[in-house]
């Protein structure tokens, strides 16, 4: 397909049409180098006539992008300016793509509609691939991975910090709630720095690609620890822990088995963990083993 991406002068005049002065509230800070589009999309390794979800698609640089790949798109934008300009924008420079744009808060995402010509076969998009909005990046990945069981992996670009976060393991520095919370639907890793530079508005936060990928079982589902009530369970223990990251997991965890730290030491011990430890040494394996202990003293 014969796509034109957009450069440093057409998101200025997007923009001015508009009449968009970016916000630093929706995280708009736009990307108008072409190379760094096609890098975010050859990471994804975006296939033609798979349905990719996009979270804010702005002016709309990485959706052509990704339509360049003849993947079918369903952009979610909550600007409703931007939404109501992106399916034009896309026939002047995509003609004939295949994209549908929502315009709405993608934390409130309940289900993604099938972009024209898609079949729908895999039951809604198989990746997310998305410059996300900083302020708001990790919500709405989790909100996405619980909400859309199809989606096998992704690429988003996010605030250093919070990539190096979401691929962090026990022992790291950085490694936190998100970081468990993230494991619970796949692997994560870093892939690649992006400088300040390729972004109109340039940021004043350094920026990272993160990847994706679902843990799959033998019938091609995605393999989870476990049902919704033990990741619910699980993520309220993650909460605990890392809400009193310096205490004894015996006393962070006290609040979540009746308010006693006899019964917490207890518990942890069924689960084969170390009562003196704190929660930025263990992994989501002993969290999860945490939240089980808990479903069996509970009956
Ligand atoms: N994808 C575009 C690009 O790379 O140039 C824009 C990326 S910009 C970092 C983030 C985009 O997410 C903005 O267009 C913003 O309006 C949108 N946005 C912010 N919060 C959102 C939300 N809760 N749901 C959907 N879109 C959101």
């Amino acid at each position: 397909m014969s796509v034109r991406l957009l450069g440093a002068a057409e998101i200025r005049r997007l923009a001015s049409e508009l009449d968009v002065t970016p916000t630093k509230k929706l995280g708009q800070n736009f990307v108008h180098d072409p190379g760094t589009v096609r890098r975010i999309v050859a990471t994804a390794r975006v296939q033609a006539g798979e349905h990719i979800l996009e979270i804010g698609p702005g002016l709309g640089s990485l959706t052509l992008g990704l339509l360049e790949t003849g993947a079918h798109v369903t952009a979610v934008e909550i600007d409703p300016r931007l939404a109501a300009r992106l399916p034009r924008t896309v026939e002047e420079n995509a003609p004939g793509a295949s994209l549908a744009v929502v315009q709405a808060d993608a934390l409130a995402l309940r289900s993604v509609p099938d972009a024209p010509g898609d079949s729908g076969a895999h039951g809604g998009p198989v990746a997310v691939v998305a410059n996300l909005p900083y302020n708001v990046s990790v919500p709405v990945l989790l909100h996405l991975l619980e909400r859309l069981p199809s989606l096998r992996r992704g690429v988003v670009m996010v605030q250093a910090e919070v990539g190096e976060r979401l691929a962090a393991g026990p022992g790291s520095k950085v490694y936190g709630s998100p970081s468990v919370k993230a494991a619970w639907y796949g692997d994560w890793s870093l892939a690649g720095h992006v400088g300040r530079s390729v972004f109109w508005p340039v940021p004043n936060v350094d920026s990272i690609l993160v990847s994706f990928r679902a843990r799959i079982d033998g019938d091609g589902s995605p393999s989870l620890p476990g049902d919704e009530a033990l990741r619910r369970r699980t993520f309220a223990i993650v909460d605990a822990a890392f809400g009193q990251r310096r205490k004894m997991l015996r006393q962070a965890l006290a609040g979540v088995f009746g308010g006693s730290s006899a019964a917490a030491s207890e518990r942890l011990l069924a689960a084969g963990v170390d009562p003196t430890a704190r929660g930025e040494s263990l992994d989501l394996d002993a969290y999860v083993r945490i939240a089980r202990a808990k479903t069996e003293s509970s009956g």
